[in-house]
């Protein structure tokens, strides 16, 4: 789960901060901040992003325009968390928490990942399920597709890994092998692990990756805190 950092609250052209009367009138600031992908599962939401409340507003009507509260989803995430969290606590949140190293990616799906501390453990679990992060594909409604364009994006990875490894020292290979990447950014850095410059790329490329989250050769730090936060 990619952390990020979407900064603070948007200005208007005078400089004074946005009032946001209506939560929707969020929409464009998020994208531009975030890029147009689920905040959860990382999947390319360009068609029809959702915003997404990480306390929900029928449990926090307060936060419902607060700038703090918002994050982008795809329709599967956002439907399932529903207002299942009452709020923040008890989970990991991708604007709060380094999220980079909670989540293992194969060509099965997405897992919490075996040997994190226990108390980290109960946290990442708790946000896995709440967005039930590796549900299958739903064959029947076809309501949700994150499994199935995960796999796409898996496979899609691999191949560029072996079209990279053919000019590896390259850059415009680099470039190249960084655009190709549409999402799902964890999976990539993983298949990408042992190649530094590849990983900077795919995560500048995309807007409000909290840097601060991965070591200098682009591997996600091991600590769950962020000192921003
Ligand atoms: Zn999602």
């Amino acid at each position: 789960m990619r952390p990020v950092n979407k900064g603070s609250i948007p200005k208007n052209t005078d400089g004074s901060d946005k009032k946001f009367t209506d939560y929707k009138q969020v929409k464009d600031d998020l994208r531009t901040r975030l890029g147009s992908f689920c905040s959860y599962c990382e999947m390319n939401i360009d068609n029809q992003p959702d915003i997404e409340h990480v306390s929900p507003k029928s449990k926090k009507p307060e936060l419902e325009t607060d700038w703090n509260n918002f994050l982008l989803a795809c329709k599967p995430c956002n439907i399932i968390k529903d207002n299942n969290n009452a709020n923040r606590d008890g989970y990991v949140f991708p604007d709060t928490h380094n999220t980079a190293f909670l989540y293992d990616y194969s060509i099965l799906g997405v897992r919490v990942k075996d040997n994190l501390p226990n108390d980290v453990k109960i946290l990442a679990t708790a946000t896995f399920n709440l967005v039930q992060l590796n549900r299958k594909l739903d064959t029947s409604s076809r309501t949700d597709d994150r499994a199935l364009a995960r796999l796409n994006a898996w496979n899609k990875a691999q191949d560029a890994l072996k079209d990279f490894l053919e000019l590896p020292e390259n850059n415009a290979m680099i470039r190249q092998t960084a655009r190709s990447c549409n999402g799902f950014f964890s999976l990539w850095i993983q298949i990408f692990k042992d190649y530094p410059e590849v990983k900077k790329a795919i995560l500048e490329n995309v807007s409000g990756t909290d840097m601060e989250c991965y070591d200098e050769n682009f591997n996600p730090k091991e600590n769950l805190r962020r000192s921003d936060r």
